[in-house]
């Protein structure tokens, strides 16, 4: 019977390790939600078989429920780190810890009912129910520190026993899963008055399951080598403020959609994020401005000075606009010398005074060859008044700078 007991609970971890490792193996195709949705639904059968569930072994008492799926559990948060990124933990572990909160909270006024019953009209338990909501939250509470501790174990681990994943697997899993059995069991023993067999056969449960799932992760990372299966070791301090991947990928995308020529973001760059920053700050009521600026008769100095002068001047104007706007103005180049800049949180008072002050910088600031005073004309127009879309706030801009342009140009008109 305990033998057999043995076999069904090593069933029960090749089921779930298959099930789990398939969806984080498949998380670009299906997405990483199913995965996490999944690993939280969890809990609650952890929970739940902790307090009510247990079974014999050969020399102890363990329930699946701490022994195998929460072993499991910490060891997918770990592959989760490792496959993405301590943000991406965080968000399930932050996502759990709420959700038990809040299912503590519900069952405290789910309590004020009184007299609650089943459907075939037997009470129901209610203290069963406080007690669960209560480990819930105590269960989560730990899976949070043993999630930080699993991935700083690992991580630490890395300098000692370089890459070599499993043994770092192996022993970052022994001791958080021992830490966690004397946070659990501690709570457990109030709570339900659990004997101290349960301890000692926990924690060898959770040992010997700790040392199957290494082994299941063994085989899935020797079959599947290519999906991230390398990582690189790195320091203990870093890995919560290390750049994580999606915050290198924003990086990334910082430096891209850049004008060759002058450095300010490009026109691409315009038409990707545009259209998104005015609705959302049209959406929330908040001021967003445009200046389209346009070089005053830039056919002349390329005509008198050479194209490659001409592009020294382009490249001083695009200077003067990117440090006469505040830092979270964007300077885009339009077209040939034509720039836009978008100003988030400027109305259009304010945006027509950064224009008259662009203007007369650069009327003192630039020349062309070093004499000939290099002017622009600028179209000013704010949201919601002038339009709500980006298309509109240009096309209103470029109609008031086609007015500058006919008023006599070096000038500023916004409206
Ligand atoms: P205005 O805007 O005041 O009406 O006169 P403009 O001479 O500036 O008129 P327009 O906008 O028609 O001409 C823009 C000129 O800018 C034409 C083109 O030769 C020049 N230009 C566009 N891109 C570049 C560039 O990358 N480098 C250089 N050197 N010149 C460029
Ligand atoms: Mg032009
Ligand atoms: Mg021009």
């Amino acid at each position: 019977m305990q033998l057999h007991n043995v076999i069904v609970l090593a069933l029960e971890a090749v089921v779930y390790f298959l099930v789990l490792i398939t969806l984080l193996h498949w998380r670009h195709r299906i997405g990483i939600g199913v995965f996490i949705t999944v690993l939280a639904t969890m809990h609650f059968l952890e929970t739940y078989l902790a307090a009510t569930f247990y079974v014999q072994v050969p020399m102890a008492t363990i329930s699946p429920g701490s022994a195998v799926f929460f072993a499991g559990k910490l060891l997918m948060v770990l592959l989760l780190y490792i496959k993405e990124d301590a943000a991406t933990v965080r968000q399930l572990i932050y996502g759990l810890l709420v959700g038990n909160l809040l299912s503590f909270v519900l069952g405290q006024i789910l309590a004020l009912h009184g007299g609650a019953m089943t459907p075939g009209g037997m009470p129901s338990d209610e203290p069963f129910l406080r007690d669960l909501g209560i480990l819930m939250v105590w269960g989560t509470s730990l899976l949070y520190l043993d999630s930080i501790g699993i991935i700083l174990i690992y991580e630490r681990l890395g300098s000692i026993m370089g890459r070599r994943m499993l043994p770092r697997f192996f022993v970052a899993g022994m001791l958080t899963l021992a830490f966690d059995q004397l946070g659990f069991y501690g709570v457990l023993n109030l709570l339900t008055g659990a004997p101290a067999s349960v301890f000692w056969g926990g924690l060898a449960a959770k040992m010997a399951m700790n040392l199957l799932f290494v082994a299941l992760t063994g085989i899935y990372l020797s079959l599947f080598k290519s999906d991230g299966a390398a990582s690189p070791v790195k320091g203990i301090s870093d890995v919560f403020n290390d750049l994580t991947y999606r915050e290198r990928y924003q990086d990334l995308l910082a430096r891209t959609g850049r004008d060759g020529l002058t450095g300010v973001h490009d026109r691409g760059r315009l038409e990707f994020e545009g259209p998104e920053t005015i609705r959302e700050a049209v959406r929330n009521g908040r001021a967003i401005s445009i200046m389209i600026v346009d070089a005053d008769h830039f056919k002349e100095v390329n005509d008198k000075y050479g194209h490659l002068e001409g592009d020294e001047v382009l490249k001083r104007l695009a200077g003067v606009l990117t440090g006469a706007v505040r830092k979270i103005d964007m300077v885009y180049r339009f077209g040939g010398e034509e720039f836009v800049i978008l100003a988030q949180d400027m109305g259009h008072r304010l945006a027509v005074d950064t224009a008259e002050r662009i203007r007369s910088e650069i009327e003192k600031n630039v020349k062309a060859g070093g004499e000939r005073v290099v002017t622009v004309s600028i179209g000013v127009s704010a949201a919601p008044k002038d339009g709500r879309s980006l298309l509109e706030l240009i096309s209103a801009a470029d109609r008031r700078l086609y007015r500058a342009k006919a008023e006599g140009r070096n000038r500023v008109v916004g409206s």
